[in-house]
């Protein structure tokens, strides 16, 4: 299953790390919630908002346990390959990053909702 964080730009700009595959969208392969965000933090995510701006909120949210995750890498339940998004913070640079238990990390780029 394949669980989305999506990041909160806390304190005005978000981070991003094409090395470690970090964007707006950190898309987690995992059997479970609790695996995913064990893997998450492997990745560089953090739950507990340290450092972030206190009035914008966390930068990353944990999975809830409950949350049984996508078939499919997907972004707010749409597959990467087709989701789209209203904002593209990230430029020229992938708005997702994929990371498969097998270790691949593949960038994405998600089209532009139409307004
Ligand atoms: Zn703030």
């Amino acid at each position: 299953m394949f669980f989305d964080f999506s990041q909160n730009n806390s304190g005005g700009g978000f981070d991003f790390d094409a090395e470690r595959g970090i964007s707006h969208y950190v898309i987690v392969e995992a059997a479970d919630a609790d695996e995913a965000n064990y893997r998450a933090e492997r990745i560089g995510l953090y739950f507990d908002g340290e450092g972030d701006c206190a009035c914008c909120g966390d930068r990353w949210t944990a999975q809830w346990s409950s949350d049984a995750g996508t078939a499919v890498p997907s972004v707010y339940d749409e597959p990467v390959e087709s989701a789209t998004v209203y904002m593209k913070w990230m430029g020229d640079n992938p708005d997702a990053f994929v990371h498969y238990v097998d270790g691949r990390i593949v960038g994405h780029s998600l089209a532009k909702k139409p307004l």
